[in-house]
Order: C-alpha cells, then structure tokens, then sequence
C-alpha cells in the first residue's frame, strides 16, 4: 500500500510538507520516511537524530508530529473501470 506521511513540528508548528512512501506495513519505518523526504529533493530536510533514529524540526530542533494516511492503490481503481466497461 501507499502511506501519506506528514512531518509537523510540535513546538514550532513547521510543517515540512507530506510525502507518499510504498510500504508493505500501515506504518513506514524511520528509514523509509528518511529516504521518502530525501528522494523530494526539498532543500530543507527534517534533521535526523541518528542516535533515537527519528526526525527534527530543522528550524528548532524540536520533536516532529508524524501524519499518517493510507492511500488507496491506483491500481484498484483502474482495475474497477475496466470491468465496469465490460
Ligand atoms: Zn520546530
């Protein structure tokens, strides 16, 4: 399934913005989201803590609030409107 993932700082309020990340699991591992917000190309990144393997707001260094929703497979769809036309 297809995860939408949103990084919210809680003490700031900065919004890092949402990325779409493909995981077998309802939840993304820590290394998943990392490569997800590396792969946007964004030039502001969430800075990660390596030792507790989670994310930081980059302007304060606060704890980040993490926004899950599952996004339901396109193909699905698609394969609904063909049989729908037969
Ligand atoms: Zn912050």
């Amino acid at each position: 399934m297809i995860v939408r993932a949103e990084l919210q700082c809680y003490f700031c309020g900065h919004d890092l913005g949402e990325v779409k990340i493909p995981t077998p699991a309802r939840q993304p591992t820590a290394e998943q989201l990392r490569a997800a917000y590396l792969a946007t190309g964004r030039s502001e990144q969430p800075v990660w803590d390596r030792e507790a393997d989670r994310p930081l707001c980059p302007r304060c260094r606060g704890q980040l609030a993490l926004a899950l929703e599952i996004v339901r497979r396109p193909e699905r769809v698609a394969a609904r409107q063909v049989s729908a036309r037969g």
